[in-house]
């Protein structure tokens, strides 16, 4: 066999042809995740996934289109453009709002020299409910079992309505209608293994990491990732010349919680605990940081915060905590803390240093009588 020769059928190619489409995707984003973290420029995962799988999926079917456009067989490369849509719509979970997806379908047939068949009309309405019908069919399948079925499901009954519409337009015999539909079947189950079995590798990585990095009882990030996080921002502050403020609190008097009320309600105030300084971090700067370095004892990390700039938050999370009244079997337990903050300052040689202060502070709190904030 030779590169001009090719006796392999269209059909196995066909399916290499996407396999490869679809790595290649995978390949470019990942690379592109990693460019955007490593210059820490702030863009979500998704963000880049959304408009990485958009204009990836909209070159694939324009140039591939183009080669047909306009000839009695421009049906030929439909079964890879219904892949695409599924591929964004099911698996990438892209949602694009209908303002945007309606022109570039309108611009697709004009291109396609279809704006002028019902058929095709019809057609692309089908297609625009099939990528919805795929996005919502996503959300609603999380925690289902035998996902697979409802997804071959979806594609059974929209692959046959638009198959049914090209045969229409085009004047295509059965058997031609029934041999594409059944590729396009055994294309979308291919598609669904091969991206599972992607997918599964990541997201164990991810679950690991996840579990690695995060405290059990109360969800936040732990003291590994504290470590991690404030030797990166201590550099990142010197080297750039950024503030770096951090938070530290203790709650009073915690082993009587537990000796009253027993481990379980102890257990029970650290989660509220947690609650409520994620919301009141949340409300006003998510990139405000959380972590349970100890039992009962929490720092907050506030990256390009001087001591002043953190005044508000601080005393937000110290309001909202001392007035909290924690509800456990008909019991109500009252939770005060004390707090240590500091800043970095140039005499900081380690991220120990400032540490140090910042905990001698919660210290002074405690010896001044408890539920008090010092700040230095
Ligand atoms: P202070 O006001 O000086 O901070 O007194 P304290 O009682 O809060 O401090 P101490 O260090 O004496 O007690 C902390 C207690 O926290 C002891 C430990 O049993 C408890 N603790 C640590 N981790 C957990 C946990 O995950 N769950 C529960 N229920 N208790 C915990
Ligand atoms: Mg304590
Ligand atoms: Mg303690």
């Amino acid at each position: 066999m030779t590169w001009s020769y090719w006796r392999i059928s269209p059909f196995v190619t066909s399916i290499f042809f996407i396999l490869g489409v679809l790595t290649l995707y995978w390949v470019l984003y990942n690379w592109l995740t990693r460019w955007f973290h490593k210059r820490h420029i702030n863009v979500d995962d998704n963000t880049i996934n959304a408009w990485h799988g958009t204009i990836y999926m909209l070159v694939f079917v324009f140039v591939m289109q183009a080669s047909v456009v306009g000839k009695a067989d421009s049906w030929q490369f439909m079964n890879f453009q219904l892949i695409g849509i599924i591929f964004c719509g099911f698996f990438l979970h892209i949602r694009i709002p209908y303002y945007f997806l309606f022109p570039v379908v309108l611009i697709y047939m004009l291109f396609n020299h279809s704006i002028y068949y019902w058929e095709s009309w019809v057609y692309a309405a089908f297609m625009i409910l099939l990528f919805w019908n795929l996005n919502a069919l996503r959300t609603w399948l999380q925690k289902r079992k035998f996902r697979w079925v409802y997804y071959l499901g979806t594609v059974m009954s929209y692959g046959a309505l638009l198959w049914w519409f090209v045969k229409l337009k085009f004047n295509l015999d059965w058997s031609t209608y029934v041999q594409e539909y059944v590729y396009l079947l055994i294309f979308a189950l291919l598609l669904y293994a091969y991206v599972s079995m992607l997918t599964q590798d990541s997201e164990i990585k991810l679950r690991l990491a996840q579990f690695a990095s995060h405290d059990a009882l109360t969800k936040t990030a732990n003291f590994a990732a504290y470590s991690t996080r404030i030797d990166y921002l201590f550099q990142d502050s010197l080297d750039n010349n950024l503030n770096l403020s951090m938070m530290m609190f203790d709650i009073d008097h915690f082993k009587k919680i537990n000796d009253t009320y027993g481990h379980l309600a102890g257990d029970r105030v650290l989660q509220t605990v947690a609650q409520t300084v994620q919301t009141v971090i949340d409300e006003n700067d998510s990139h405000v940081q959380l972590y349970r370095t100890g039992g009962e004892e929490f720092n907050i990390l506030f990256a390009g915060y001087d001591l002043e700039s953190t005044a508000t938050i601080v005393q937000q999370i110290f309001a909202a905590i001392n007035h909290q009244a924690v509800h456990y079997n008909d019991k109500i337990i009252r939770v005060t803390i004390s707090a240590g903050v500091s800043q970095l300052v140039a005499a900081d040689h380690t991220p120990d240093d400032f540490y140090e202060r910042v905990d001698q502070n919660l210290y002074q709190s405690k010896r001044n009588g408890r539920m008090q904030i010092t700040s230095a």
